[in-house]
């Protein structure tokens, strides 16, 4: 027998006939042999009125007491989900987010999970009911208190379910048909994607794309826990998030489940660093200087545009080949009057070092211990850029092997036994 969790957003469970909808598809699923643990999110728009009736209350609401109030949402869910499914003549039994053995950290309102044991659910299972958890809640064991794990955090709860009980599949309904290539409410003629890599959904979520919780896909990246992201409006089929079998690792007693993985530190030498200064600011005058580039077709890497002068002026700068630097030049000073900067700087060759892992954006202190190494290093920053599973700077080229060797050191990446090069300059 399969073990599937599905997991139901507030839009999907937004009124009784919502609930009842929900409730229809979850037997069926049940009756067609499978075991069902169901994660549900509070009811259409609870949360956020649950949050403006404390804000009615005081400006400042005790984190403790939020976390019990909005925690209050998912239970009222759980609880009626279990109902209607009795009424369709299945049993449900509902538990909390502790009942569910959902072990967070202390820090209320963005709560980290640590351990799940989810053994009230299993019992559940075993004895044929269908087991329904309230979404984005745990407690912390530090203080004894209820905690919430941020909004959009049932998607999270569902994923780590899945990976607790080794679910066969995980599946999220929402009220649209999967992840789209924008989102459908802004873009009409978006279209759905079949299949996408957990790397690129974690881009997207890490960008906004709401449809998955940021901490979800991560999650589910690093235990390997397939998602299918479906409307529960329909019977389409949806959006296959697929994580790659070399980024997972198994679950570790004692180790807390949502902390970053670094990978490994990588770097560059090969690319220059071309900065144009007094550019206009004014729409389309980055699209003219990339337009010029492109058409000489120089690879770029990073680009920075810095604030806005009083001079109603900004300066690009973008690394490309240190060889493409005098073509650069040479195109961009053919175009200096349309364009309309004032001067550039080329320099040939600078150093870029990368930390690369999951789950950094999350983790602020990732950042903070990343250039704080730096700064032990004496080592000054050129330019900066992250995205979800990466941190880079660019530096002088000549401190570039020093900065390498102290984020290495910082995050705790150095082995006992030294590595063995065979051969080769390395060059
Ligand atoms: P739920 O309540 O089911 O958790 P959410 O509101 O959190 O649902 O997420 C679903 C919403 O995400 C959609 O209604 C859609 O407007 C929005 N969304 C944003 N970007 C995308 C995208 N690229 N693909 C699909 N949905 C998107
Ligand atoms: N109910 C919570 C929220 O609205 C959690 C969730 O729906 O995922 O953010
Ligand atoms: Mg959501």
């Amino acid at each position: 027998m399969s073990l599937i969790v599905q997991k139901y957003g507030g839009s999907s469970v937004a009124d009784a006939e919502s609930i009842k909808r929900v409730a229809r598809r979850i037997v069926d699923t049940k009756r067609a042999g499978h075991q069902v643990v169901v994660v549900v999110s509070a009811m259409g728009d609870t949360t956020d009125d649950l949050l403006d009736l404390a804000g009615q209350i005081t400006a400042a609401p005790p984190s403790r007491e939020m976390d019990i109030l909005l925690s209050s949402g998912e239970r009222m869910s759980m609880a009626l989900l279990a109902m209607a499914i009795h009424e369709l003549g299945e049993s449900a039994q509902s538990f909390t987010g502790s009942q569910a053995g959902m072990i967070t950290d202390a820090i209320h309102g963005k709560a980290r999970i640590i351990e799940v044991s989810p053994l009230r659910v299993q019992e559940s299972l075993d004895a044929g009911h269908v087991g329904i958890v309230a979404g984005f809640q745990g407690m912390s064991r530090e203080s004894r208190d209820i905690t919430t794990m941020g909004r959009g955090g049932s998607d999270t709860t569902a994923v780590a379910l899945a990976a607790a009980l080794h679910a066969d599949a995980c599946e999220i309904y929402t009220d649209v048909d999967g992840v789209f290539t924008a989102d459908p409410r802004v873009v009409k003629t978006a279209r759905k994607i079949d299949e996408i890599s957990s790397d690129e959904m974690l881009e997207m979520a890490a960008a906004g794309t709401k449809v998955l919780h940021l901490r979800s896909v991560e999650y589910a990246r690093r235990f390997g826990v397939k998602l299918h992201v479906r409307s529960s409006f329909s019977e389409l089929e949806g959006t296959w998030v697929i994580p790659d079998p070399k980024d997972t690792v198994k679950i570790q007693e004692g180790e807390p489940l949502e902390q970053p993985i670094i990978s490994g530190v990588s770097h560059d030498a090969s690319e220059g660093k071309l900065t144009i200064t007094g550019v206009p600011d004014v729409p389309g005058k980055a699209a003219e200087i990339f337009n010029l580039i492109a058409e000489g077709a120089i690879n770029i890497d990073m680009i920075v545009q810095d604030v806005s002068m009083a001079t109603k002026t900004t300066n690009i700068s973008f690394t490309l080949p240190g060889e493409d630097g005098e073509r650069a030049q040479e195109m961009l000073n053919a175009h200096k009057d349309s364009i309309g900067f004032e001067s550039m700087d080329f320099v040939p060759q600078v150093g870029k070092v990368s930390l690369i892992g999951g789950g950094m954006r999350n983790h602020p202190g990732v950042s903070a211990r990343f250039f704080t190494a730096l700064r032990d290093a004496g080592i000054n920053i050129g330019l900066i850029s992250t995205s979800e599973i990466r941190v880079s700077v660019i530096t002088d080229v000549e401190l570039l092997d020093r900065a390498v060797a102290a984020i290495h050191t910082a995050f705790g990446l150095d082995s006992d036994e030294e590595a063995t090069v065979y051969a080769g300059t390395g060059r």
